[in-house]
């Protein structure tokens, strides 16, 4: 598989039992559909997060991003509670890609929404 933001080569990196695509340039990771949600909330997952954040700096604003698998145009993905920070995600495989970095970004968020009181959610 190639890079689809810098097209370098994808090597498969291996968290216990999930497989995940890094490149080997930039550092981006590819997951395919929800992969990343799942392996967020393990623990250690993020050691498979190593690339140079430098590189990621570099594509992050990278106005169109061709899905690796099937060639369609990527959607950026806000996520609204952590602005400004997005990742590509295909429309048709929902695969997601994240740029180096962006993976222990999203798990040290998520683990600091488990940790913050809900607000705004009890009854009127
Ligand atoms: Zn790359
Ligand atoms: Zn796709």
């Amino acid at each position: 598989m190639e890079c689809p933001k810098c097209q370098a080569r994808m090597e498969v990196v291996r968290f216990e039992d999930t497989e995940v695509d890094r490149c080997v340039r930039c550092g981006g990771l590819w997951f395919d559909r929800l992969e990343h949600e799942l392996l967020k909330r393990r623990a250690g997952s993020e050691a498979i997060d190593t690339g140079p954040t430098w590189q990621a700096a570099m594509h992050d604003g990278q106005e169109r991003v061709f899905c690796p698998v099937d060639g369609v145009q990527m959607a950026r993905m806000v996520n609204a509670a952590q602005p400004p920070f997005w990742v590509e995600s295909c429309p048709v495989c929902h695969g997601t890609f994240l740029d180096a970095g962006e993976f222990t970004n999203l798990k040290e968020h998520a683990l600091g929404e488990l940790l913050r009181p809900q607000r705004g959610e009890r009854a009127p």
